[in-house]
């Protein structure tokens, strides 16, 4: 007897089987009912999570002898049929493997006829995005004046592809992909029916690495129970699927709360024997920080959102214990950075020791340890251990207005007389009048005593450059807000509220040394820096603050909402 593999036999058969589609099934249904079913459908959504399958459904709920009824009998000669797949009236077309012309020529010619022995000739194309665009539109001509006799179905991956008078000819429905509960819960029930035995974390790893696809679970099933003659632990699962074993990563989580950056390393090498793909597990850390910090952001109430097990979950919550939400969201910048960098160097491992070294080291200086590992790295250090700064000497070109200047990028003929600030600042070549906007290499300096906050607004794509090279994750979340004051050698930088997270990221005492560090040195001038959110409602007398209004003058056009210091 040949083996049926577990999606195919356990395909759903009715609208109430279909799991995690309720709000496309119940529509359907009810159309059925009211007999008011469309000519044409799409169905859009990721593989693997019920488009097909609801297309047969919906193909024998029309066609069924009994029907049409919102539950196939799956007895009648038309159900069957289908359900074999040789229905003369059901006709499945692959867009994917049908791209020509062809194929729609022949269906356009077949459309006239009508159906053999049920009430309806049923189109389901797959992948419909596919087809070329000389077959859509063959295809356009028969949507636009089908027989009554025909129903299209259309299914994608990829809607965006689908050509927009299609899509305007079907009624639409988007799939959901289905959560990991779901997706477990069938697992569980098809285990019991086939008698594998399998613990629920093993259902956890199952559900979260086929990413909402129920179809990608229970091949992944299917593949386990070969291999473990039916008795399925966790261990073949993350070993199968190349994942890191939930019990190292919090090995690894407790071994970074305690600072022991030995038993990280281990840890690391321990997975590397394994023949772990090193990808994967900066992916997996990032992950088991994230759920460390929605268990200590929301601790019980937010615990649907983290997609494991009773018990691991509430391991989790137990270790979010022994981390500050700092120290978390640290990691997880620091695992962001990794990620990165691992792009662009050749050896990712080396990448992950650092970035353990660096969440290990409580140095006194610890602010400065990622500086110090870098200068290292540039054999940069003075005995003293005191790491020298390696920055590219800037090329300073000022003017004697002590206007910053950007190589090249404008004619230094005028030397001299009368400042017309205004002038000068819009006779910056900039994108406006097609002028090469800033190189934003070193190129750019400034020499201090003049500085202002046009200045800072003009070289901030070079300022948060400059942070990019030492801490990308800082100028990331630094591009999201916008240079607004500056005073006394303080920039405040202002934070839509809807970029807090932002703000709050760089309010670590880590980046904000950080910043101040890197903009002190580019303008040439010991800066602080502080962080401000918006709100709309900007009050008068802050309007007539001088400083307020050169920013609102500087940002004249440029920015949509207005900011206030907190
Ligand atoms: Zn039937």
């Amino acid at each position: 007897m040949s083996y049926l593999v577990l999606a195919r036999k356990f395909r759903p058969q009715n609208f109430d089987d279909v799991v995690g589609q309720e709000h496309i099934t119940d529509i359907l249904k009810k159309a059925i009912k009211a007999n008011r079913v469309a000519h044409s459908y799409l169905f859009c959504g990721p593989r693997g999570i019920g488009k097909t399958s609801c297309a047969r459904i919906l193909a024998k709920t029309l066609n069924c002898e009994k029907g049409p009824a919102d539950r196939p009998c799956d007895k009648c000669s038309a159900c069957t049929e289908i359900l074999k797949g040789n229905s003369f009236d059901v006709l499945e077309i692959d867009g994917a493997s049908n791209r020509g012309i062809d194929e729609i020529r022949a269906l356009r010619e077949n459309v006239k006829f009508a159906p053999s022995y049920g009430k309806y000739k049923i189109y389901i194309v797959d992948e419909v995005h596919m087809l070329t665009a000389e077959a859509f539109n063959a295809l356009l001509k028969t949507l636009e004046e089908p027989p009554p006799h025909v129903k299209f179905i259309f299914a994608t991956t990829e809607p965006n592809k689908v050509p927009a008078t299609i899509i305007s000819r079907c009624q639409r429905f988007d799939f959901k992909r289905i959560s990991s509960k779901t997706i477990v819960g069938v697992i569980n029930e098809i285990s019991k029916k086939e008698n594998f035995k399998i613990c629920e974390d093993a259902m956890y790893a199952i559900a979260k690495a086929s990413a909402g696809s129920l179809r990608d679970a229970l091949s992944v099933l299917d593949q386990i129970s070969s291999i473990s003659d039916k008795n399925v632990n966790v261990g073949d699962v993350y070993s199968m699927l190349g994942l890191v074993e939930s019990e190292l990563l919090f090995s690894m989580a407790d071994a970074l709360g305690r600072n022991d950056c030995v038993a990280v390393l281990k840890d690391l090498d321990d997975i590397i024997d394994k023949g772990k793909d090193l990808r994967q597990l900066l992916k997996d850390l990032l992950e088991h920080f994230r759920n460390l910090m929605i268990m200590k952001v929301g601790g019980v109430d937010l615990q649907k959102l983290v997609d494991y097990s009773g018990n691991i979950k509430e391991r989790i919550y137990e270790q979010s214990k022994s981390f500050s939400l700092k120290d978390i969201l640290r990691s997880i910048d620091m695992f962001i950075e990794t990620q990165e960098s691992a792009r662009i160097t050749e050896s990712i491992r080396m990448s992950i020791e650092v970035a353990f070294a660096k969440l290990t080291y409580k140095g006194e200086d610890a602010g400065q340890a990622s500086a110090n590992v870098k200068a290292k790295d540039d054999k940069a250090e003075d005995k003293d251990g005191k790491a020298e700064r390696k920055f590219s000497p800037a090329k300073i070109i000022s003017n004697n207005r002590g206007y910053i200047d950007i190589e090249g990028s404008r004619p230094t003929s005028d030397t001299g007389d009368g400042i017309d600030t205004e002038a000068e600042f819009n006779e910056v070549p900039d994108a406006e009048d097609g002028g090469d906007v800033i190189d934003i290499e070193d190129d750019i300096a400034f020499n201090g005593p003049d500085l202002d906050i046009r200045s800072i607004v003009r070289i901030w794509d070079s300022l948060t450059y400059a942070l990019s090279r030492r801490k990308m994750s800082a100028a990331t979340y630094l591009q999201e807000g916008a240079p607004i004051i500056f005073t006394k050698n303080t920039l405040t930088v202002g934070f839509s509220n809807k970029h807090i997270f932002h703000k709050e990221s760089l309010e670590t005492k880590e980046n904000i040394a950080l910043v101040e560090e890197v903009f002190s040195e580019k303008l040439k001038t010991q800066i602080v820096i502080k962080y401000v959110s918006s709100d709309d409602k900007i009050n008068e007398e802050r309007k007539e603050d001088e400083e307020v209004k050169t920013a609102i003058d500087v940002f004249e056009g440029k920015i949509i909402s207005r900011w206030h210091q907190e």
